[in-house]
């Protein structure tokens, strides 16, 4: 710790005034940081921004030694490092992009208890040199960020993250604090188990970030909605749009550049240099929107993103509200918008089926999306829901400030026309070996003498043009929301549509269907009330 400073409670409050300069802690960080320097385990649970880089900086300060912080950021440990020392903070790192020297320099630092934080990759832990240096030393905590790495289940699993029950093993006596901004229950749990922390105790922080508005708007052309959306909102804000393919990433890059919004591309297939010209751009700049990957945004800490887009579906309510909470974290209002269709959940499916992993992890990759999935077709608060999801209570039944609470959606009965879908599946799935898709079923609704429709003779069956009711686009709208209801299901990679179990009971007529009814113009936030 920092000399002159002793153990005691008044260490922190002295911690957090002299060396950050703040007046205050915040929510659960005073109590995370008491339990700590009096050497308990905790698992901390705070969304991005809350605040929980203090809560192992101050108790690594305040007690004797080093505070050992193992993240996967290798991008961000220099900045944070530097961002430490100019606080006064005596703070190292080592990781793979370090030279000899660097690395021997770090070493001596920490071995001759000069560092009061230093920053470690995952993966120095499965080496015995790296084991056997911290074993020379001393350390006063270890702090294991983006605890949710552990998670086999979780969308940012690092195999690396297994082995840190290590450190409790070797070091029963040093107080271990993990923390993540993901928390499901489950998650929670597997935190605790295979980090080895039986006794830790939990401090969850609200999962509410109240001044991000939720929007989701269904799918049409979605480059245009965008930039319809930043145009009117967002003028000369910073942003992250997210993509799911680096070609998507590229040409909506191009997209907004060409239509006067300055907009850079960020993904794994960018050389190294350009992705770190990039971010730094975005750090730096106020108006940047970055079109990006999920590659891009954790670990980064610039307050004041405005908005955060989502072209594709993600796969997870976690990735979904990690990703939209990036954005806001000054507090000042700011927009999660989504453009959701019918290709999301059909290309999400495809991707679960041919993707690795055996039986039980592909059903949790479905349980995940039907979440996701639900979130995108309820008819509620969605902040309640989002909520709801993270096991937390929800302050009322409207938040005021999401699409739903804004222009509550309308429902119709969507019994006859899911129906005519099911029945036009039905038809299909009798000419075996062969596999159709929504465009197929959606043609035939609508009478369409296609090549497709005409090579199989389906402008024969006695589905063909019943469905002169409704739009192609409703048409979509309705198969989408089958989909998300488990009314009908993807089989196969070439998106096949085929009946579920539940399916029977709708051709049945023993079971109707409420269907959510599209808004005809998006909603805007001007001129709604926010709260
Ligand atoms: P997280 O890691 O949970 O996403 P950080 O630890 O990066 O969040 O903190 C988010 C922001 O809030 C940072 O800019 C940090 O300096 C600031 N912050 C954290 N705690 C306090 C506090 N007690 N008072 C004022 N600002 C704080
Ligand atoms: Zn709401």
């Amino acid at each position: 710790g920092v000399a002159g400073m002793t153990v005691t409670d008044s260490g922190a409050s002295a911690a957090l005034h002299r060396v950050f300069g703040y007046e205050a802690f915040r929510g659960e960080q005073q109590a995370v940081v008491d339990h700590v320097i009096a050497g308990g385990d905790a698992v901390v649970l705070m969304p991005t921004g809350g605040g929980k880089s203090l809560c192992y900086q101050i108790p690594a300060l305040v007690r004797p030694g080093t505070g050992v912080v193992v993240s996967p950021l290798i991008a961000l440990m220099q900045d944070q490092v530097d961002a430490l020392r100019a606080l006064g903070v005596r703070a190292g790192f080592m990781n793979s992009t370090q030279d000899f020297d660097e690395r021997r320099t770090v070493e001596a630092e920490f071995l001759a208890g000069e560092l009061d934080l230093l920053y470690l990759a995952p993966e120095r832990l499965r080496l015995d040199s790296s084991l056997d240096l911290l074993s020379r030393g001393k350390i006063s905590v270890f702090a294991i960020d983006e605890a949710h790495c552990v998670s086999q289940w979780g969308h940012d699993f690092r195999p690396d993250y297994l082995t840190l029950s290590v450190l409790g093993e070797r070091w029963p006596d040093v107080p271990r604090i993990a923390l993540t901004a993901t928390a499901t229950h489950a998650t929670h749990r597997e935190i605790t188990e295979r980090l080895g922390m039986p006794d830790a105790r939990h401090f969850v922080a609200s999962f509410d970030r109240p001044n991000i508005q939720y929007r989701i708007v269904p799918k049409a052309d979605p480059r245009k909605q965008l930039l319809a959306f930043l145009r009117e909102e967002h003028a000369g804000d910073a942003g992250i749009v997210y993509c799911l393919s680096r070609n998507s990433v590229d040409k909506t890059a191009e997209f907004l550049s060409r239509n006067g919004i300055e907009a850079v591309p960020y993904h794994a297939g960018l050389d190294a240099g350009t992705r770190a010209a990039h971010q730094a751009r975005f750090l730096r700049e106020e108006g940047l929107v970055v079109v990006a990957t999920i590659a891009f945004g954790m670990g980064i800490d610039k307050p004041d993103v405005r908005f955060v887009a989502h072209l594709d579906l993600p796969k997870s309510v976690e990735g979904y509200y990690q990703e939209t909470g990036r954005a806001g974290r000054d507090g000042l209002p700011s927009t999660a918008w989504m453009a959701y269709g019918l290709n999301d959940v059909i290309q999400q499916r495809k991707l679960i089926q041919s993707g690795e992993g055996d039986e039980a992890f592909r059903r949790r990759a479905n349980q995940h999306l039907d979440a996701m999935l639900a979130l995108c077709e309820t008819v509620r608060c969605r902040r309640g829901q989002l909520l709801a999801y993270f096991g937390q209570e929800p302050d009322g039944e409207h938040c005021g400030n999401c699409d739903t609470c804004l222009v509550p959606p309308e429902t119709w009965d969507g019994t006859v026309a899911a129906q005519k879908v099911l029945s036009t599946v039905v038809r299909l799935q009798r000419e075996r070996g062969q596999k159709f898709g929504a465009v197929q079923i959606v043609d035939i609704l609508l009478g369409r003498r296609s090549a497709k429709v005409i090579q199989f003779d389906h402008d024969q069956l006695s589905v063909f043009g019943i469905g002169g009711e409704l739009s192609e686009a409703q048409w979509r709208g309705v198969v989408r929301q089958l989909l998300a209801q488990g009314l009908l299901a993807v089989e196969g990679d070439y998106g096949t549509l085929v009946l579920t179990e539940a399916s029977g009971a709708v051709l049945r007529r023993e079971r109707e269907v409420p269907l959510r009814k599209e808004p005809e113009k998006p909603v805007s936030a001007k001129g709604a009330g926010s709260r």
